[in-house]
């Protein structure tokens, strides 16, 4: 590696970009039904903590715009997106490493971060149209071989809803990672900026 681009890597791992959640968008402002679980807006996360004051779901445009689609795919085939996690500042990033530093399930918020940072992972699930729940084998933020996708010790049930939601994602543009069958990555992330504005709520 050429001497700038090692420090241009080490500049970004410890001051990473600062941009602004004015680029982001509310899912919400746009015509489909999503479903909000939205977990850290609530005590009912491996935190323990209320970490966000309002249940909102911010993503990069061209993110949101995928999510769409995807629902929209979903819809057609019975099923509706239920929303658990999208834009996450990085401050609450830092929050999750200090209570769980292991890279596998937390992203390291003082190397690149996490997607979500830059308002381009999602982490999601499908109910069934009537907002009936839909059994993927674990519970959302469970940190254990139940939810690694490569993990097959499950009923035909449960592959095949986990099946259903993977190609949905897949089609649209985003990528899984591994251990969590509920994380989707936006693939062409990698121009967007990490953020930490807080949510804005009112
Ligand atoms: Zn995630």
């Amino acid at each position: 590696m050429k001497t700038f681009q090692i420090i241009i890597t080490a500049f970004l791992m410890y001051f990473p970009l600062h941009g602004t959640t004015q680029e982001l968008v509310d899912i919400a402002d746009f015509p489909s039904q999503f479903e909000y679980e939205m977990r850290y807006a609530t005590p009912d996360n491996f935190i323990g903590e209320v970490m966000y004051d309002c249940s909102v779901c911010l993503l990069q445009p061209e993110v949101a715009k995928a999510l769409l689609e995807a629902n929209q795919y979903f819809c057609e085939k019975g099923y509706r997106i239920k929303l658990y996690d999208c834009y996450r500042p990085l401050d609450v990033q830092k929050k999750m490493w200090d209570k769980v530093p292991r890279p596998t399930y937390v992203a390291n918020p003082y190397g690149k971060g996490s997607i979500h940072n830059k308002g381009a992972a999602v982490d999601i699930t499908l109910v069934t149209l009537e907002g009936c729940y839909i059994e993927m084998g674990s519970d959302y933020d469970h940190f254990g071989r139940e939810s690694h996708i490569d993990n097959y010790n499950f009923s035909a049930e449960i592959l095949a809803n986990r099946k259903i939601l993977r190609e949905g994602m897949q089609k649209h543009g985003f990528g899984t990672v591994r251990t969590e069958w509920w994380h989707y990555s936006y693939r062409k992330n990698w121009s967007f900026p990490t953020l930490n504005e807080p949510l804005p709520c009112q």
